[in-house]
This record gives structure tokens, sequence and C-alpha cells, in this order.
């Protein structure tokens, strides 16, 4: 298992895996960008999150990424 595949959000849950409630307030509030490199277990895939709100970084809640 590479450390990678285990990203914890801001808030210490596991990104792309646990469902994280404070996760889910964040993608509602602008904020600015905090991208991580993911690589969520049923892939190897590496994605790029916010580890704010678990949104990709360009999602318009992102002041700074318009
Ligand atoms: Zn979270
Ligand atoms: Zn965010």
């Amino acid at each position: 298992m590479s450390a990678a595949a285990r990203v914890l959000c801001t808030h210490g849950y596991v990104l792309m895996q646990d469902s994280c409630p404070c996760c889910d307030a964040e993608s509602e509030t602008p904020h600015k960008a905090d991208p991580v490199k993911v690589v969520p277990s049923w892939t190897k895939r590496v994605h790029t999150r916010c580890r704010r709100c678990a949104q990709i970084p360009s999602h318009r809640i992102h002041g700074d990424a318009r």
C-alpha cells in the first residue's frame, strides 16, 4: 500500500473514502483551494482533490481558480 492511498481531509477523514460532514459543508462555502494528490483504494489513478472540501480544485467554490 502506498502512503498516498490514505490522505486525510482537513477534518481527519480519509479523503474520497469516508463521507465527511465537514467537507459537505465546506463544498457549499467559497474558500481557497488546498490541492492534494489522492489515490483511492479502488483505482491506481491519481486524483487531485481539495483537502477542505474533497472537490476538484477547479470547482467554482475555489475563489482563486476562476
Ligand atoms: Zn472533511
Ligand atoms: Zn475546496
